[in-house]
């Protein structure tokens, strides 16, 4: 088998960087980093070691996971919400202009997502409570039978009895970022959330058998690299699959709008930390790091990051899901080019459709 963090381990052998080979050697057998560990490879500066912990963390994600990277389909299916997250553009008292999707808007634009082959239909909203248990049943199932392509939950907080008869009508995954598991930062910004209850609802969902995503922001006021590092030991003690973590951007006509947006060389950090930490986690390159930089988030592809979500969101209504300002659009056909040509596998339907989208963009030139 091929084994690159063996040949990495001992290029950092060579070099003399005696810290990071004492993590990289535990990471390779598996043993827990400590968080002074995590906080040294998250305070890593611009310079060769810092390199050499990225061609780390890649060479995990090539040694555990393959070079696949899988593209998964995001429907932003109403920008509703009854919360009033203090980094969030779409919250209840921002004014912007609001929009819902028909069920059957949703499921058409999810057929059409299966048939260029991604990987998961990941319905996103604000907690909208419109959408009742019964319409969130219909779209579901509805989507699982017609597609069978698997479906992720991220709309928010359900009732725990309601994630059970989500995944009975077919949802196999659920993304709840704990967003930062420092109370106090927690607090500061979620004025409707209880924080033990969002802890205790990401284990029940992870419990019921949903594969669970969480994630936090960086760059949130008041958060440190200590908190970092306690989030990736929380992703890790919770079980979560996926991790979705970006950096914080400011949004417009929020509390937050004049605050710095959050450092993406510090997220390439963590998603590398991340990579050593859960060899296995399904992990994006997130739009939030694409919209600071979009290289930034390309770059993300050789620091452990083995995801991308592309958007789906009709058009008309995709201006106004601005959780942030300036929130870009990951494009399905131009980032599968974009992906192929840095040499990374997609899947062999994609790569079909990749193929007849470009003959057919030749035959119009
Ligand atoms: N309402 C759902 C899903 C939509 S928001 C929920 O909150 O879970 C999805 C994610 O967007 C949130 O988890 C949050 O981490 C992220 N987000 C919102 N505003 C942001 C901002 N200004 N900067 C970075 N991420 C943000
Ligand atoms: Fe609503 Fe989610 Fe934004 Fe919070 S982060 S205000 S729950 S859309």
């Amino acid at each position: 088998m091929d084994r690159k963090r063996f040949k990495v381990m001992e290029e950092i052998k060579e070099k003399g960087f005696e810290k990071l080979l004492e993590i990289a050697k535990k990471a390779i057998e598996k043993s827990d980093l400590s968080k002074e560990e995590l906080r040294y490879l998250l305070s890593l500066e611009e310079g060769e070691e810092r390199r050499l912990l990225f061609k780390l963390a890649n060479a995990f994600r090539h040694d555990y996971m393959g070079d696949m990277v899988f593209i998964k389909g995001v429907i932003e299916f109403s920008n509703y919400c009854k919360k009033n997250c203090a980094y969030c553009g779409i919250r209840a008292s921002n004014k912007v202009n609001r929009y819902r999707m028909l069920p059957d808007e949703i499921i058409s634009m999810a057929k059409n997502m299966a048939k260029l082959g991604v990987d998961t239909i990941i319905l996103q909203s604000g907690e909208d409570p419109y959408y009742d248990l019964e319409t969130l049943v219909y779209i579901v199932s509805t989507i699982r039978s017609t597609t069978f392509v698997p479906v992720s939950l991220s709309i928010g907080e359900l009732p725990k009895s309601a994630y059970l008869k989500l995944k009975h009508a077919g949802a196999s995954k659920v993304l709840l970022k704990h967003e930062t598991i420092n109370k106090k930062v927690f607090e500061a910004v979620h004025p409707d959330d209880d924080y033990d209850a969002r802890v205790d609802l990401l284990d029940y969902i992870i419990s019921i058998g949903y594969i669970g995503g969480s994630g936090n922001i960086i760059g949130l006021p008041g958060q440190t690299i200590e908190d970092i590092a306690d989030d990736i030991l929380f992703m890790k003690r919770v079980g979560v699959k996926m991790i979705g973590l970006g950096p914080f951007v400011p949004a417009e006509g929020t509390p937050l709008q004049s605050f710095p947006h959050g450092d993406p060389e510090l997220t390439l950090n963590t998603y590398a930390a991340i990579r050593l930490t859960m060899p296995r986690v399904f992990m994006p390159a997130t739009t939030a790091l694409g919209t600071i930089d979009e290289a930034k988030q390309f770059e993300a592809f050789n620091v452990g990051c083995n995801v991308v979500m592309c958007n789906f969101t009709p058009e008309k209504y995709r201006k106004d899901y601005m959780i942030y300002t300036g929130k870009t659009k990951v494009e399905f056909f131009q980032t599968a080019r974009r992906l192929k040509e840095m040499g990374f596998k997609l899947s062999i339907k994609i790569l079909r459709e990749l193929e007849k989208h470009e003959k057919g963009v030749m035959n119009r030139c």
